[in-house]
């Protein structure tokens, strides 16, 4: 058993469910655990194994929590080809790249992008892997995210129909649907741990309406339903091409072709859901499906803007996500954040629309109930012990001292100072503990320019 005193924290922004922020504050952990929150002062003469003495110099906060990525794209960031393309056009011009991928490629992709998020002040992730050519598998990226150490839900995505059967994907990239729910199947039974303060849990995600059948996204999430606490995901409702395929195809809107298939439920989420109907979201609502707001991804395609005020007045459940690295192009979950914030004061041209606050509640609590978490999302005796330390004697902090947790929002700080992730430190001032950065950068640089060749 080992335990933590961090103390003298200038602001400790616990997201409780009093939303407190505690001036001089002070966590206790035990192992992987919160044991403690309170003032410096309250802690009293403790015997602890180790003491961080933040000096009054820095604001901590829950970790933040990020709803949607595909990791793999890292190699593919800013194509001259994909630069200027909608949803469709971008991705059919980056499958025959991705056709490229080997399991070094996602190995080495999966910690770049694990890295970039964990220095944004991500502690908690869940990724969308649906692409398998060459030897590329769900084990190489699960394997890679164990080593770094951020906590991982892992999706195993899919695709089973191509342009020959009206999909949007070459036939070389599609699976067999026997063989996706098969190594779904092994996947869940080798990795799901679906204990409080798991670090890794299993998710279903056959990968959006244009690439999967009704009879997929039915099986996987009987399949997903057979085991506790295995989630189910997928794109919807991202672009009105999105909508016109599935007006077309299936006759029905993306909502309502969700509810159909059964795609409706707590243990559910989906990702962008930019062109949601009221209705539909009424039907979120009522279901508590949950929603991953992807606001950099929505722009840089032109998909439009998600009425995410909408959404929440009517209770649906909502998380950030940064999406694919090959359309943000980054993977910083705090900017990602702060674009949340800006869009929907554009969206509604009202400057109530969100307050930053309310902003960091999306990216920590919100994100936790999105991917069905109750040990995670905040700071309080029992949860697990992930947090962040953004140091604010740093240029983004000047000048905004009266209101430190806003200024996170309206100023976004670039990288995090420290980050402990289930008790354990994996940054420290400013570097990462689990990774050297030089050598990783320098070994996907490679591995991109393969790619591109
Ligand atoms: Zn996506």
């Amino acid at each position: 058993m080992s335990t933590l005193l961090v103390k003298h924290i200038h602001t400790l922004v616990t997201m409780d469910d009093q939303r407190r922020e505690i001036r001089d504050g002070a966590l206790l952990v035990q192992d992987n655990v919160i044991r403690q929150v309170g003032r410096t002062q309250e802690m009293g003469e403790i015997a602890v194994d180790e003491v961080l003495d933040l000096q009054n110099r820095h604001i901590v906060l829950p970790g933040l929590v990020n709803t949607h990525h595909h990791f793999y794209q890292t190699l593919t960031r800013a194509v001259p080809a994909a630069q200027d393309c909608d949803l469709f056009t971008w991705l059919q011009t980056l499958y025959p790249i991705w056709a490229n991928l080997t399991s070094e490629a996602i190995d080495a992709s999966t910690q770049m992008a694990a890295a970039e998020l964990m220095l944004s002040g991500c502690t908690t992730s869940s990724d969308h892997l649906y692409i398998f050519p060459n030897d590329c598998t769900l084990d190489d990226e699960i394997r890679s995210v164990q080593a770094i150490g951020l906590r991982f839900h892992a999706s195993r995505g899919s695709m089973s129909v191509g342009e020959s059967q009206g999909g949007l994907p070459p036939d070389s990239l599609v699976e067999t649907e026997a063989d996706i729910l098969k190594d779904s199947q092994r996947l869940i039974e080798t990795y799901h741990d679906n204990s409080r303060h798991s670090m890794l849990r299993l998710v279903l995600a056959p990968c959006s309406p244009f690439s999967v059948s009704p009879d997929l996204m039915r099986e996987s999430a009987a399949l997903a339903r057979s085991y506790p606490g295995v989630r189910l995901h997928t794109h919807l409702a991202e672009n009105k091409s999105d909508v016109d395929y599935s007006l077309e195809k299936f006759g029905l809107r993306p909502g309502d072709y969700a509810e159909s298939l059964g795609w409706l439920g707590k243990d559910v989420w989906h990702a962008h859901c930019v062109q949601l109907s009221d209705a539909a979201i009424q039907k979120f609502a009522h279901t508590h499906t949950g929603v991953a707001h992807c606001p950099c991804s929505n722009m840089r395609l032109a998909s439009g803007i998600a009425p995410v005020r909408k959404m929440r007045a009517a209770g649906v459940n909502v998380g950030i996500g940064v999406d694919g690295a090959a359309s943000n192009d980054a993977s910083h979950l705090l900017q990602e954040a702060r674009t949340a914030f800006l869009l929907a004061r554009v969206r509604d041209q009202s400057a109530i629309a969100i307050t930053a606050r309310e902003t960091l509640e999306l990216a920590t609590r919100g994100g936790a109930q999105v991917l069905g978490r109750d040990d995670i999302g905040y700071l309080a005796p029992g949860m697990s012990a992930d947090f962040i330390a953004f140091n604010l004697d740093t240029p983004a902090f000047v000048g905004s001292h009266h209101d430190v947790v806003a200024a996170l929002i309206f100023c976004q700080p670039p990288a995090v100072d420290y980050s402990f992730i289930n008790g354990k430190k994996v940054i420290a001032q400013g570097r990462l503990t689990t990774v050297e950065l030089g050598p990783l950068i320098e070994i996907c640089n490679r591995l991109a320019a393969d790619l591109a060749s």
